[in-house]
C-alpha cells in the first residue's frame, strides 16, 4: 500500500496523555510533535528511513516505515515486467493484468514483433504472446487442451476477452 502524506505540525498533547513517538517509542514532551496517520513522532525522529534526512513536508509511509519522496520512487518504483527496470512515474505504459510494460517493451516473446495499438495478444505465465504465434501454439498444445486469455490491446489500457 502507498501512501502520501502531508504532515502537520501540531502542538503537542496536554501533559495528561501525552503521546508515544513512533519512531524511538519515547513520550513526545517536545511542544511540538508531527503526526503521520495517527501516529505522532517527535519532529527529529521524522527522518527518511533510508537517507535519515528530515522530513517537514510531505513524506512516504510503507511497512511503518517513512522516506521521502525520491528514496520512496527509487524502492518501490514500479519496474517493467519485460526488462525489469523502473518505470518513470510520467512513462507511456502497455498495461496486461497487473503487469506493467514500457512500450519498448511490449512485445511477442516468439516473433519479437512490437505489439501495437488493436493488436490482439496472449499473456501466458507471464509471457508476451501475438495472436498468431498464440494460435500456432495453440495448434501443438490443442491436445493438451491449454488455455489462455487473449487481450485486446490498446494503448495504455486494455480491455480484453476470452478466447475458446
Ligand atoms: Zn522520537
Ligand atoms: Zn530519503
Ligand atoms: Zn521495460
Ligand atoms: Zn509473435
Amino acid at each position: 500500500m502507498r501512501q502520501d502524506i502531508n504532515l502537520s505540525k501540531n502542538k503537542g498533547a496536554p501533559r495528561s496523555r501525552r503521546a508515544v513517538c513512533e519512531g524511538c517509542t519515547r513520550i513526545i514532551s517536545d511542544r511540538f510533535l508531527m503526526r503521520v496517520n495517527d501516529a505522532s513522532w517527535h519532529e527529529d525522529c521524522l527522518q527518511c528511513a533510508a537517507c535519515q534526512q528530515p522530513l517537514t513536508a510531505t513524506c512516504y509511509f510503507r511497512d511503518t516505515k517513512v522516506y521521502c519522496k525520491s528514496d520512496y520512487q527509487q524502492l518501490f518504483a514500479t519496474k517493467c515486467s519485460g526488462c525489469l527496470e523502473k518505470i518513470a512515474p510520467t512513462e507511456m505504459v502497455m498495461r496486461a493484468l497487473e503487469c506493467v510494460y514500457h512500450l519498448s517493451c511490449f512485445y511477442c516473446c516468439v516473433c519479437e514483433r512490437r505489439l501495437c495499438k488493436g493488436d490482439e495478444f496472449v499473456l501466458k505465465e507471464g509471457q508476451l504472446l501475438c495472436k498468431s504465434d498464440y494460435e500456432r501454439e495453440r495448434e501443438i498444445n490443442i491436445e493438451k487442451n491449454v488455455q489462455a486469455d487473449i487481450y485486446t490491446m490498446h494503448t495504455s489500457t486494455m480491455s480484453y476477452y476470452i478466447y475458446c
